[in-house]
């Protein structure tokens, strides 16, 4: 697959719209709490600004009901960008209102025009063609560096992409690298291959998981999603998180590994507790002894120290879901473990997902993984092997 990129193309003295993902997480006062994703639009739009461009940029933030909500407002982002860039940051009132469509028309060279969220329009998340067209009037160039949107159709994303031929379209850097990584992990890793999948339920990495099981070496399974598979294997897990109707699944799951010779890895011992609670009463067991009312919320210590062995001859890991309840230190444990073993190796390692990631900072592990993606559900859907629809227009040749 070869990506149009911003580097390919001509830029220069042009006016580009930039879709970025600005959704931070922010306090109750507004304030940002992570600037990240901020921090990571920078490189494409201090290249614009490099090449004498006007530029305009749009994100959405949040959810928003209604056509304005203050607490969705983009204001906090457009200070953000000025401490960062240094420079003037226009904030417009709106989206495609005919005062802001002016202050873009009239945008020079080097100036920023940050429109507001564009979630406060409807026809943002349902593709529609006239917001998208509006949108497309504002620039000479689109440019997407929203991975974290990229698996979703709507106007910013995917409409906008009609209105601009390919050399007038691209991928920024940070979506250019998002889209490369996860293409040449899933298509050509270095093996062994193993990956680790976990997070709450098998229902939401179903196909992921059917995707990667002929590709990998080694998959070692983690978090509540284990317990559909434990019990497919007929044992008992108590209260523990089941999806019963996939138990089948699971099977075919496990069958296919075994046929393919791939190892799969299930925990042998859990940290159980009595209740959904960071005060519940925990203990220690091995998953042939769950007790009947209790629930496995983290993998044990035996199953941390045999998922680093398994890691140990790793050369490419991937990594997506924890291994346990994280956010309670009771059952962050595991995942804490599993999270300096994967930084310890050798291998090159990506980690995808939204909650894997804010992990991983938690743990201080960030700066030793390879790669760390900011898109959980768009990472997620290329594991599975999918063409997102924000990139697939940028696409030149397959
Ligand atoms: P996901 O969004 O599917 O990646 O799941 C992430 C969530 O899974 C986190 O919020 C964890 O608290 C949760 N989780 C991990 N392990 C378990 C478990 N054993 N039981 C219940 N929830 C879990």
């Amino acid at each position: 697959m070869k990506l149009q990129e911003i580097k390919n193309i001509d830029i220069a003295g042009k006016k580009i719209f930039i879709r970025c993902d600005f959704n931070v997480p922010m306090d109750e006062y507004h304030n940002i709490t992570d600037d990240r994703r901020i921090r990571s639009a920078l490189n494409t739009i201090r290249y614009c600004i490099d090449n004498d461009c006007s530029v305009i940029l749009a994100s959405h933030f949040g959810r928003p009901k209604e056509a304005f909500e203050e607490k969705y407002s983009l204001k906090p982002i457009a200070k953000r960008l000025h401490t960062l860039l240094k420079q003037e940051i226009k904030m417009a009132k709106n989206i495609v209102e005919p005062d802001t469509l002016e202050i873009a028309k009239n945008l020079q060279a080097g100036e920023i025009l940050l429109l507001e969220n564009l979630r406060y329009n409807e026809g943002e998340t349902k593709n529609d063609e006239e917001f998208a067209s509006k949108l497309a009037s504002m620039a000479d160039v689109y440019i997407n560096d929203a991975f974290g949107v990229s698996h979703r159709a709507h106007a910013s994303v995917e409409g906008i992409t009609k209105y601009f031929d390919m050399k007038h379209k691209a991928a920024g850097f940070l979506l250019a690298k998002e889209i490369k990584f996860f293409h040449h992990i899933v298509h050509n890793p270095k093996r062994p291959f193993v990956s680790i999948v976990g997070g709450s339920k098998v229902s939401g990495k179903l196909e992921a998981l059917h995707n990667l099981v002929p590709k990998v070496d080694k998959i070692l399974i983690g978090g509540g999603m284990a317990f559909t598979f434990l019990k497919a294997l007929g044992l008992e897990v108590g209260k523990s998180l089941v999806e019963e109707h996939l138990i089948p699944e699971a099977t075919k799951i496990m069958e296919e590994a075994k046929a393919l010779g791939v190892k799969l890895y299930l925990p042998v011992d859990v940290v159980a507790a009595e209740a959904f609670d960071a005060e519940a009463i925990a203990k220690l067991v091995t998953t042939q002894e769950i007790p009947k009312n209790w629930m496995g919320l983290d993998i044990g210590p035996a199953t941390a120290q045999m998922f680093k062995l398994a890691l140990n001859d790793a050369n490419t890991i991937l990594w997506n879901g924890p291994m346990g309840v994280y956010e309670m230190d009771k059952f962050a444990k595991g995942s804490t473990r599993v999270s300096h073993a994967v930084a310890q190796s050798f291998a090159t390692t990506v980690v995808g997902g939204g909650d894997t990631a804010d992990l991983v900072r938690i743990t201080g592990d960030e700066d030793e993984m390879t790669f760390i993606s900011t898109g959980g559900g768009a990472s997620l859907e290329l594991i599975e092997g999918k063409v997102l629809p924000g990139v697939k227009a940028l696409v030149l040749e397959d």
